[in-house]
């Protein structure tokens, strides 16, 4: 696997930016026996990329690729609290059940308790894809349409942390009347978790400006336009591959847009898309359930894989036995 911080690059060959000190030399690879060339591409809207293209193969999944960037243009601000760490905020009976299994849930986003949070993101999208029509091919338009009218997309999981440390919102919202508790973690040290698949697993900060929201939207018609466009071009445009592509990434960037209303959140996401993994992820993945509540576990994702809790934060009303929480007392602390 390959990265490139400086244009925000990651795959299996290296940087296809020229000149890159992340990139290669050589002018071509090759993929058993077929050519790879570095094409550019975004020069319409102002924004030159460059991806690897295969010789005789599809470049769909160039379009998820570049709107992925985009995402990682969204998380390249800070995403943690300014003490480094990041806070889920949960009620004392959650709080015990992850101190003594030392793993959180990620919950299906199709089972979000709020419904309206999800289409949020599907309304941001159908506006954009019409402000942009007049600029884009039937085929593109096609596409866009059964991305905003199909139903949401399987396998998309998320766990929910907060960038704010003192939070009277979060107290009262997600620890119960503040008898709950927060758990305070480093999200650096959740390395090996994310190495587990990089392109199935992510941070990812919710957005919640329109601005920020529709660029996300945009970035993704833009790229599709252009990839159609490539790949007519050679011949190799197939509808349904990239209906299928494109299905996936918009279902990555649905969980990422709230209602500015709850901006006040400054919420960041553990975003586990199985359906993208590049690994054998999927197939060992577990999906639990509990009445209205699909799940996975981090435990589900990375075997072996303990929670990074630095310390534990009880919310000012908490009023359960502290002695029979599995977290050593040095690491407790109460508002
Ligand atoms: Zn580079």
């Amino acid at each position: 696997m390959h990265f490139c911080e400086a244009h925000i690059y990651s795959g299996f060959f290296p940087c296809p930016w020229p000149e890159c000190a992340n990139g290669t030399r050589a002018e071509d690879l090759e993929l058993r026996g077929k050519r790879v060339f570095s094409q550019r591409f975004g020069d319409i809207v102002g924004q030159p990329v460059y991806a690897w293209i295969i010789d005789g193969v599809s470049a769909a999944d160039r379009a998820s690729q570049l709107t992925r960037r985009a995402i990682a243009q969204v998380n390249g601000a800070p995403s943690v609290a300014d003490d480094g760490f990041l806070y889920h905020f949960t009620t004392e009976p959650a709080l015990r059940s992850i101190l003594t299994t030392d793993e959180l849930w990620l919950t299906d986003y199709r089972d979000f308790s709020d419904k309206q949070e999800i289409q949020e993101g599907q309304t941001v999208a159908d506006a954009t894809f019409r402000h942009l029509e007049p600029e884009l091919s039937v085929e593109t338009k096609r596409i866009l349409a059964t991305l905003v009218n199909a139903p949401l997309s399987e396998g998309v999981y998320v766990a929910c942390f907060s960038m704010l440390k003192d939070s009277p919102h979060h107290w009262t919202e997600y620890a119960k009347d503040a008898s709950g508790g927060a758990l305070v973690m480093n999200p650096l040290s959740f390395g090996p978790l994310l190495a587990r698949d990089p392109f199935a697993i992510q941070f990812t900060r919710v957005a919640y400006a329109w601005d920020v929201k529709a660029g996300l939207f945009a970035s993704l018609a833009v790229w599709l336009e252009e990839l159609v466009y490539f790949d007519k071009k050679r011949g190799l445009f197939d509808e349904n591959v990239y209906a299928d592509e494109m299905t996936q990434i918009f279902s990555e960037l649905l969980p990422m847009c709230k209602d500015v209303s709850f901006l006040r959140e400054h919420e960041v996401r553990l975003v586990v898309t199985p359906a993208q993994a590049k690994s054998d992820l999927a197939a060992n993945l577990y999906v639990r359930s509990i009445p209205g509540r699909r799940y996975i576990t981090t435990r589900g994702v990375l075997p072996g894989f303990s929670l990074p809790i630095e310390k534990v934060v009880l919310g000012p009303s908490f009023a359960g036995d502290r002695t029979t929480l599995n977290v050593a007392p040095v690491k407790l602390e109460q508002m």
